[in-house]
């Protein structure tokens, strides 16, 4: 075996199940909208839910930003890369919140693999939500502790799975709002089987946060529940990239010695984190936003009630669409573009099995008459 070899097989096995996956060039335009191809089409596959991403106070504060720190922050947070712009909003993130500390992270993705490596040892037991996100199931792969997946949104099944006894500590993480169906985790219950002081319920929020909740708070403060850890990310509502873990006092120091990915990896750029702050403003005050996102959901949900497909029980921006079969969802997909929707199938394995969907999201920033296009030509493309 060769590389070669090794790289070739492995392409041409994606090729032959259909799951090759390619990228395609979207230039983002106003309005909730995209350029591919110099054709403009309503996005109804992105997570700017609030429309934050094309704010012009947030293009200024990121203009006046790298005017004030430059472009980049130079290292890593533990040597010189940690500004007064990054300590501003960690301090914001947690005044907002209601945690001790707030630590920033590069991304999501970044977040969820330092915490399970930093927390995690041989005996530990990390117990998530069946549906939780690649980025915590990728972590857990690579972890000493072992993975338990329970039943989606399950009380009882976590319930079953803390009843047994563990050698070590253990992990239950849950995300808030689920990012192929919308659902929200039942947070309270969650939080009331994880009291003890072996466990810790980690909440991934980054479907929930700014967008649900007083003051765009999210799933917990909709619930009324302060998890020992929660991730907020800043590449959805927020209309940006990053992300933040809040947590008490001694958990912040703690991370702070042991998450590679914060000791090793060069700090977000002060701009960013400056911008990250403007953007926090605009989502607390950002109730307008939200009532505008709650109208194109109930209009969509209205119209889509009557389509001969699934509509999921989401009352979030995330709207899917179950279709069932692979093919049956890729012609929707693309009966919808050449009407001007911008729609992405999701098929198995990031969903289960003979669930392929349309993950159609909605934000702020559309318009009613994109809802109406939208639910116009998904009538079409059903007849
Ligand atoms: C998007 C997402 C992430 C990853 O966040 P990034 O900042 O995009 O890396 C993590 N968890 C969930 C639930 C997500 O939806």
């Amino acid at each position: 075996m060769t590389w070669q070899a090794r790289i070739d097989a492995a392409l041409a096995s994606r090729e032959a199940s259909h799951s090759l996956r390619r990228r395609v060039v979207c230039d983002p335009a106003p309005g909730g909208a995209l350029v591919h191809q110099g054709i403009r089409y309503r996005n109804f596959s992105g997570n700017d839910y609030l429309g934050l991403s094309q704010h012009p106070a947030l293009v200024a504060a990121w203009r006046q930003g790298a005017e004030k720190y430059g472009v980049g922050s130079g290292a890593s947070g533990h040597v010189s890369g940690y500004s007064g712009a990054h300590q501003a909003l960690e301090n914001a993130l947690a005044q907002w919140l209601g945690y001790d500390r707030a630590l920033l992270f590069i991304s999501g993705f970044a977040a969820n693999q330092a915490v399970v490596a930093a927390l995690m040892q041989p005996q530990d037991r990390l117990f998530a939500d069946r549906l939780s996100h690649a980025s915590l199931l990728e972590a857990a792969s690579h972890s000493p502790a072992t993975l338990r997946r329970f039943a989606h949104n399950s009380p009882q099944a976590l319930a079953a799975l803390l009843d047994k006894p563990g050698a070590g500590l253990t992990l239950a993480f849950t995300e808030g709002v689920f990012s192929m169906d919308g659902d929200l985790a039942p947070l309270a219950e969650f939080a009331g089987l994880t009291q003890d002081a072996q466990t810790l319920l980690m909440v991934d929020d980054a479907h929930g946060i700014g967008v649900l909740g007083r003051e765009g708070r999210g799933s917990c403060d909709v619930a009324g529940v302060k998890p020992d850890l929660l991730l907020v990310t800043f590449g959805k509502a927020f209309g940006l990239s990053g992300a933040a873990l809040l947590c008490s006092e001694p958990m912040a120091d703690y991370l702070l010695q042991t998450a590679r990915h914060l000791i090793y990896s060069t700090a977000m750029p002060a701009a960013q984190a400056q911008t990250l702050n403007a953007a926090l403003t605009l989502i607390r005050e950002g109730d307008d936003r939200r009532a505008r996102l709650a109208r194109h959901i109930a209009r969509f949900r209205a119209g889509a009630a009557q389509l001969p497909l699934t509509l999921a029980g989401s009352q979030t921006a995330i709207q899917p669409l179950i279709v069932g079969e692979n093919g049956a969802a890729l012609a929707l997909a693309a009966q919808l573009r050449e009407r001007g929707c911008w729609v992405t199938a999701i098929r198995p394995p990031t969903v289960p099995a003979g669930t392929a969907r349309l993950r159609l999201t909605l934000s702020a920033a559309h318009q009613d008459d994109d809802i109406d296009a939208l639910l116009e030509a998904l009538y079409d493309g059903c007849r």
